[in-house]
């Protein structure tokens, strides 16, 4: 579907899916299966712009669109989702709340670290009792003189292993949303600490932590936005993330359909390749239509933000979609490969382990339904 890109869009695409093939794919199982972060990788793809790809350049962004985004964690996904949504965190849930509500000092200070990759963010909206209710944010923000004295703990940050600038959402006052406030907070500020991280089914390559906020003191100029803006900051951010989390699972989704197509010809079973059998056909006949539908979706997401246009909806629907196929996708491919599509030998059980998240974080498929069916019921 390159004939809905611009010509920079298809070069973008070409380049970022050269260097995941090339440096990423062939590490990415080992890593994974070691859950170790690829820093080498990070560092490299901040070296390319990819770290702030859809921000302008005069705070260090490489000044592409965010349709340029979403391919490019698409490429990256194909053969890492790890690193696909380590990018996807940091600029949808990070770089973009900074840079769409930040004040001009906050962009200054922070993004050019953060665009260039030198910097790693994570976000940290979830706690144990605020999960799909983020309303029920317990972590606490009070103002002493012209500081905000942060206490409380937050669970499952994305990248909070190795982020040194979160984004932290607290409670500032009593009301449900509109008593939630965004914070900018350093890694380095005294009372925070990186708490238990995550042993996890998939994506094992990028960290997921409990942060634990202990008197930590973060300068009245950190706030983003105004007070009591957290709950709408989360929710923006979380629009653009899901776009990210669609590119993702596209990206898995594709992996696992190229891998069935070659596998399909080269296994021999009754004398044919299973290629020749009909079932393995309309599966893979099935996987791609229902990826190159959940691609739409998400294209046509990205580009509405691209233009402006509100696309809350859009989002959700590209997510609900894209998550779900690559959990069918790399269901029915493993079933193309059999026995050992179950085996480490093959990176199919990778494919099947990384689609599940796809359906839980930034929103789980039950909470897109709600976005999706509030905004045509209302
Ligand atoms: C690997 C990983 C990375 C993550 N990264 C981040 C991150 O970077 N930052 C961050 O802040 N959080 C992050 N999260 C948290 C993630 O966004 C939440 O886990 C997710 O939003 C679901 O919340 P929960 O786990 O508390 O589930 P719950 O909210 O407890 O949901 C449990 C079940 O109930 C359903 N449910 C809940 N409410 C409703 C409803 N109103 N209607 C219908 N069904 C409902 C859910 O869909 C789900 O099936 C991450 C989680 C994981 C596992």
């Amino acid at each position: 579907m390159d004939y809905l890109l611009t010509d920079e869009q298809k070069m973008l695409k070409e380049m970022v899916g050269k260097f995941a093939e090339e440096k990423i794919g062939p590490v990415a199982s080992e890593n994974e299966r070691n859950h170790r972060f690829p820093k080498e990788i990070i560092d490299e793809a901040g070296q390319l712009g990819l770290m702030g790809i859809a921000y302008p350049t005069e705070y260090g962004g490489a000044g592409m669109d965010y349709v340029s985004y979403f391919l490019a964690v698409e490429q990256v996904s194909r053969w890492c989702a790890s690193t696909g949504v380590i990018i996807s965190a940091h600029t949808s849930l990070v770089c973009d709340p900074i840079y769409r509500f930040g004040t001009e000092e906050q962009k200054q200070k922070y993004l050019p670290d953060l665009l260039s990759g030198k910097k790693i963010g994570a976000f940290s909206l979830t706690e144990a009792s605020a999960g799909s209710d983020s309303g029920n944010t317990k972590t606490v923000a009070r103002k002493e003189g012209n500081k905000w004295i942060i206490n409380g703990s937050k669970l499952f940050a994305t990248n909070g292993n190795e982020a040194s600038v979160f984004i932290l959402i607290a409670r500032t006052s009593g009301e449900k949303h509109r008593g939630l406030s965004a914070f900018i907070v350093e890694r380095d500020m005294p009372g925070y600490k990186i708490g238990k991280l995550e042993k996890k089914l998939g994506i094992r390559s990028s960290s997921t932590a409990e942060i634990i906020l202990d008197n930590v003191e973060v300068p009245e100029s950190n706030l983003l936005g105004k007070e009591g803006d957290g709950f709408k900051i989360s929710m923006v951010s979380l629009d653009g993330g899901r776009l990210g989390i669609t590119a993702q699972a596209l990206g898995i989704a594709r992996a696992a359909i190229e891998d069935s197509i070659k596998y399909s010809k080269e296994r021999f079973q009754f004398d044919q390749p299973i290629s020749d059998f009909q079932a393995i056909q309309w599966m893979i006949a099935d996987m791609f239509t229902e990826y190159e539908a959940a691609f739409l979706l998400g294209w046509r997401a990205s580009k509405m933000k691209d233009l402006g246009l509100n696309y809350s909806r859009e989002a959700a629907m590209a997510k609900l979609k894209a998550s779900e196929t690559a959990m069918f996708c790399a269901n029915k491919g493993i079933q193309i490969h059999g026995g050992y599509g179950y085996t480490e030998d093959f990176n199919m059980e990778r494919y099947y382990r990384d689609a599940k998240i796809t359906e839980i974080y930034e929103g789980t498929s039950e909470i897109q339904r709600l976005v999706i069916s509030k905004s045509l019921l209302k």
